[in-house]
């Protein structure tokens, strides 16, 4: 039996040696439960988030107990991570029900801001043991429509990284690097070259958000440069709700949840080990140990 852990020690070893771990946004007990499943059958450590619409939607203490129940029944170790979240009132709602991770985002704030409220949870935070992860630069996509791949202004700047992480002290970094939310267009235009001089001036683990949809051989390279989580919201959706989708068009009557869950939870499963495999987690569950 293993609680919850915090994402702080998987991360560090996933960046030390190489390898990404996958953060995998679920919305419900069935979509949780692929993840894990996923996770045991190859070993790997792993990381669920919910959103802070999920939040809302779900409660937190309900998403804790789940992912809680999940942890101790698991012989990989499992975090739960707040994902992008602007609220202070909702971070300290997510830790006290037992979160071992949690996003800040005021990446669209001024960088001054952005250290203020970050510190601010950072100083709650790191004392109760669970990770904190903010954010530089603007990650683009769904949410703002904007592309930032071709905007170098809303990436982040490396100089500033590094000042970032010794004025809040945040042991994990997302910088806007030209990935995107939601699923892309054309191919994510990553500044690969952007990575790696980040990486070289900080040592924290580094997050790469809009994971859907890039293709293997830009994860790899990402992951080899530094970056050692990977956030996997779209694709999972989608996987999930294709499933039922498909369900119900052979047989539109259908009202037994199990009929649809079952299949739906069957492809979550399959995705997150495809992105699992990816990522280079197989295997890695008792590295941070
Ligand atoms: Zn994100």
């Amino acid at each position: 039996m293993m609680p919850l852990v915090s994402s702080t020690h998987l991360l560090q070893a996933a960046r030390a040696n190489g390898y990404g771990i996958g953060a995998f946004n679920v919305h419900t007990l069935e979509m949780l439960q692929a993840v894990i499943d996923a996770a045991e059958e190859t070993n790997s450590p792993v990381i669920l988030q919910s959103t802070v619409g999920t939040v809302k939607h779900l409660g937190a203490d309900y998403i804790a107990a789940m992912a809680t129940t999940a942890a101790n029944r698991s012989r990989v170790p499992v975090a739960l991570h707040l994902d992008h979240c602007t609220d202070f009132d909702i971070i300290v709602q997510c830790i006290r029900a037992g979160y071992s991770s949690v996003m800040i985002d005021a990446s669209h704030e001024t960088f001054e801001e952005n250290v203020r409220q970050t510190l601010k949870v950072t100083e709650i935070a790191l004392a109760a043991g669970v990770n904190v992860e903010a954010e530089l630069g603007k990650v683009g996509g769904v949410e703002d429509e904007i592309v930032v791949a071709e905007n170098e202004a809303l990436m982040a700047d490396p100089d500033d990284c590094a000042k970032f992480i010794e004025l809040t002290r945040v042991p994990t970094l997302a910088p806007a690097i030209g990935t995107a939310h939601g699923i892309y267009k054309g191919e994510p235009q990553i500044d690969f070259d952007r990575i790696q001089r980040i990486a070289a001036l900080v040592s924290v683990p580094l997050v790469l958000h809009g994971g859907s949809g890039i293709p293997e051989d830009k994860v790899k390279r990402a992951i080899s440069l530094g970056m050692a989580k990977m956030n996997i919201a779209t694709e999972i959706r989608i996987v999930f709700s294709d499933a039922i989708k498909a369900v119900f068009a052979q047989n539109p009557d259908e009202n037994d949840p199990r009929k649809y869950m079952i299949p739906a939870k069957k492809a979550v499963k399959e995705a997150a080990i495809i992105k699992m495999i990816m990522l280079g987690s197989v295997g890695k569950a008792n590295d941070a140990r």
